[in-house]
């Protein structure tokens, strides 16, 4: 399985419009980074995890040509509002794209998204709409999407939850403030966690900062651990040089085989 981190920058994105600190005005071109989007490859199928703001451009980047299915982790704007950008995909070959989300946040899809998704939803000949096939799925189920078997786990974040999964020996887990006790068993052990990461100290409400996620990891026996939803208060490579050696800064484009 090969994952490619599309998007590592937390919901603001880096860097953050206006902002002139050392971060956001840096030269490394590590420290720019777009929201939260990340790709699953086996066997020639494709399943996008999250569609956010910047997707159009991320999916140039990666040279992606064609995608088989489609995860929501939660209905954050950083996480969805770049939704658009599939029918890129669904109007080239005249085919429907497979979305999955939490049963939780349906409506709100269907609301927000009501052009896709409403009881009116139509395209005017000679016009699109990105098509799509809403999909729900609730806590712990087992999501089969583009090949791939998902256990869906639900994490606290703040009142919200967002939902993370284990695939193979690989476990995503963004946008948690905790990770449930009943899970650990789940999520132990995998070669690969991707886990969302703030800043260093000030703990936050809805998200772990570097601590604590080093700390889940830990937890988690992950063998390698990648960070990612980073805010414009972590450099790069500062941050490399602070973390234990299993613990690495997610990037942009990143390319990781597992
Ligand atoms: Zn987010
Ligand atoms: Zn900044
Ligand atoms: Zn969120």
């Amino acid at each position: 399985m090969r994952l490619t981190f599309l998007g590592t920058g937390t919901s603001f994105g880096v860097p953050v419009p206006g902002c002139g600190c050392d971060v956001c005005t840096s030269d490394d071109p590590r420290n720019r980074r777009t929201r939260h989007g990340l790709l699953l490859e086996e066997g020639g199928r494709r399943l996008l995890v999250d569609t956010p703001p910047e997707l159009r451009l991320q999916l140039v980047a990666a040279h992606v040509d064609r995608l088989d299915a489609v995860f929501i982790t939660h209905s954050h704007a950083d996480h969805v509002h770049g939704i658009d950008d599939l029918r890129a995909f669904t109007t080239r070959v005249d085919r429907r794209l497979p979305v999955s989300v939490p049963a939780e946040y349906a409506d709100d899809r269907r609301a927000r998204f009501s052009y896709i998704w409403g009881p009116d939803a139509r395209s005017e000949p000679g016009s699109s709409v990105p098509g799509l096939d809403l999909i729900t799925f609730e806590d712990r189920d087992r999501v089969r999407a583009a090949g791939f078997d998902l256990d869906v786990v639900a994490f606290p974040h703040g009142w919200f939850r967002s939902y993370g999964f284990r695939v193979g020996d690989l476990a995503v887990i963004v946008d948690a403030k905790r990770v449930p006790d009943d899970a650990v068993p789940l999520l132990r052990g995998v070669e690969v966690l991707v886990i969302n990461a703030l800043w260093f100290g000030d703990p936050h409400p809805t998200h772990f900062n570097v601590e604590e996620a080093v700390a889940v990891a830990e937890m988690l026996e992950a063998r390698t651990t990648y960070l990612t939803h980073l805010t414009h208060r972590l450099d790069h490579a500062e941050l490399e040089d602070r973390l234990p050696p299993s613990v690495r800064p997610a990037v942009d484009g990143l390319t990781i085989e597992i």
